[in-house]
């Protein structure tokens, strides 16, 4: 029977809610195997074991062998091995290159073997004929344009809503033709953005919870605009590209502007919510229990919240069954903690609909570790799915058809994907 399942669910195409590859192949950077495996993620939990800030960058440079990075990362990278991040790696090793185990003996290879995926269609291989993903939605801020035979952009409209720079503000007029003099001129600037967003994708990408709290209480116009008339008066006009902190204030009424601007429009809005990537942040600014008035402010706008909001997922589940307007987004979290994904979607098929649920995000910025994380969603999924069959709540059949709501019809129904 588990056997029936997980054959099932592997053999599934399914939609990938949430990754940031680069937009098109070509644009892949060049490095070394070891360099592209460090990104992000699992450098986290070298850094987090004990290795330092300058070896990281050391390893992620490219003056060094593979053999002589090895010898920095070895210790840390043999402690970290068993953590979602790590099993992701050692699956992309093992299924796409051919290698059982990442050490001292197989890293020379690995990396020649690696070296050879720019020479042929690597996304395709990966995405498409070993982890099966009909298309993913892809968060690549400011990008506008993307290869639509892998992906459908997720626009990323943060630097709209927390302004840090006069450079974006110059990137807005140059994309809109408005020139922003005055708070209004702003205000126009963003509703063409979100109108020629719009045209190309009805979803957006909110990941403010890296900068500021998620608690975007409401602001008078009055206030906001005193904010902003700060920041244009600090303008030096000699040097135009300057950074500025940007109020709290003036960031929440951009927020709730831009929710209603996507609202009239049937936009969608991704959140990201929970644990932030990197070795360093507030956790609490990114708790999802902080959009609770928004979720009441706007009924009619659906939300799809990141994470399952770790380490906050019992909260989120409760205001996914109390909003029809909250939807939960599984992307990450399978290899932040396979564990407790796999504890709180068992929780979560007794507890909400399984139609809200998303199932899988790979989240990755290098394409290899998109199929180690949906290896372990599939994994994790169908390991839940069984246990409930043995309990009898429900039928294989029926396990089935729950995975393929969570695993495609549910994300293909919210982001109105066509099969
Ligand atoms: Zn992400």
């Amino acid at each position: 029977m588990k056997t029936e399942i997980l054959d099932y669910i592997n053999s599934l195409e399914i939609i990938d809610t949430h990754e940031h590859l680069p937009a098109f192949e070509e644009r892949r950077q060049p490095n070394d195997v070891i360099g592209e495996f460090l990104i992000h993620y699992f450098s986290v939990d070298l850094v987090s074991a004990g290795m330092s800030q300058t070896g990281l960058d050391k390893v992620r440079g490219e003056e060094l062998s593979v053999l002589e990075k090895w010898d920095l990362i070895e210790r840390y990278w043999q402690a970290s091995r068993f953590t979602g991040y790590g099993q992701a790696i050692a699956l992309a090793a093992r299924d796409i290159y051919g290698i059982d185990e990442i050490n001292r003996n197989s890293i020379e290879e690995l990396n020649r073997r690696y070296l050879e995926s720019y020479n042929e269609q690597h996304y395709h291989k990966v995405l498409k004929e070993k982890s099966k993903i009909k298309v993913a939605l892809l968060d690549r801020s400011g990008e506008r344009e993307w290869d639509k035979n892998y992906f459908i952009m997720s626009h990323n409209i943060g630097s709209l809503i927390y302004p840090s720079s006069f450079n974006e503000i110059s990137g807005i007029e140059k994309e809109t033709g408005i020139v922003i003099y005055t708070f209004d001129d702003y205000l126009r600037a963003c509703e063409k953005l979100i109108d020629s967003l719009y045209s190309t994708s009805k979803i957006l990408k909110c990941a403010l919870a890296y900068q500021r709290s998620l608690d975007f209480t409401r602001t008078e116009k009055t206030v906001a605009e005193k904010c902003f008339n700060k920041i244009i008066g600090s303008k030096n006009h000699s040097n135009t590209s300057g950074g500025f902190a940007c109020d709290i204030e003036l960031s929440n009424y951009l927020f709730h502007y831009i929710v209603g601007l996507a609202r009239e429009r049937g936009m969608v809005m991704q959140i990201h919510t929970g644990i932030q990537e990197g070795n360093g942040n507030i956790l609490s600014n990114s708790h999802p229990a902080l959009l609770n008035r928004i979720f009441l402010d706007y009924p009619d706008m659906k939300f799809d919240i990141f994470h399952i909001g770790y380490p906050y997922q019992s909260e989120l589940g409760v205001m996914c069954k109390m909003f029809k307007n909250v939807y939960i987004d599984m992307c990450w979290a399978h290899i932040v903690s396979p564990v407790a994904s796999r504890h709180i979607l068992d929780e979560w098929l007794e507890f909400i609909p399984y139609s809200k649920i998303n199932g899988f995000g790979g989240d990755y910025c290098f394409v290899d570790g998109v199929y180690g994380h949906q290896y372990i969603a599939r994994r994790n999924i169908a390991e839940v799915l069984s246990e409930k069959v043995v309990c009898g709540l429900f039928s294989v059949s029926e396990a089935c058809e729950i995975a393929k709501a969570i695993l495609f019809d549910n994300p293909a129904r919210l982001f109105g994907i066509e099969d």
